[in-house]
């Protein structure tokens, strides 16, 4: 039996449309990440989120796999998993300090977050940017990406793979309204700043790649 996971699905809904639907928001229902069989719906949870300093309760649903007997959360791609913070607000952080070798203080002071929270996201992420670089730079490749050159270089790192990866992506139906922080936290499982080391490595390869909503 495997353990249960969150799968995070491309939703380019706001934060508040998402809210606004409650219940009724319209998901993909994929097959279980652990054997590939269709799931079902089971239920769900409350969830907070934080976008702007401004707080909001969204429903969260389940899936089941039967042959597992084991259910799995199903997060809207602006959730990061175990975080209250939306992915744009963390990954605009990431993408001033890390991107820009900025100071943490700045960009946290302007989302209105903790910057001793905000300076754990990029530690978080930059503990892990080797590992992105390599992920993303193929990710960018599968998904026909003419950056070869680019990412040939040994000193490409993650940040520029990742830019590369949602080049390739947005060109795709449905994810340009998704935005390139979404676009990262679906292809990491909502993990790209996680604190737990044995977290799921990046989910690369078309067949666990799930389009978004039309
Ligand atoms: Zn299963």
């Amino acid at each position: 039996m495997f353990p249960p996971v969150s799968i995070v699905w491309p939703c380019s809904l706001s934060v508040d449309e998402y809210v606004a639907l409650g219940r009724e928001v319209e998901f993909p229902r994929p097959d279980c990440p652990s054997c590939s069989v269709p799931t079902s719906r089971w239920s769900g949870y409350q969830r907070q989120v934080r976008e702007a300093g401004q707080y909001s309760r969204i429903w969260v649903p389940r899936v089941r796999c039967g042959p597992c007997k084991v259910t799995h959360a199903l997060l809207p791609a602006f959730v990061v998993a175990g975080r209250l913070d939306v992915a744009e607000t963390i990954g605009a952080v990431i993408d001033e300090v890390v991107g820009r070798d900025g100071g943490v203080r700045p960009p946290a002071r302007r989302r209105d977050v903790p910057h001793t929270t905000a300076r754990g996201w990029v530690r978080r992420f930059v503990a892990r940017r080797a590992e992105y670089a390599i992920s993303f730079a193929a990710l960018a490749i599968d998904l026909g990406a003419e950056v070869v050159t680019e990412l040939g270089r040994a000193s490409a790192d993650a940040l520029t793979a990742i830019r590369a990866a949602w080049r390739a992506v947005s060109g795709l139906p449905g994810w340009l309204g998704c935005g390139r922080w979404r676009f990262v936290s679906a292809v990491t499982g909502g993990r790209f700043v996680a604190t737990n080391t044995n977290s799921p490595y990046l989910i690369v390869g078309k067949r666990r790649f799930m389009p978004p909503v039309p």
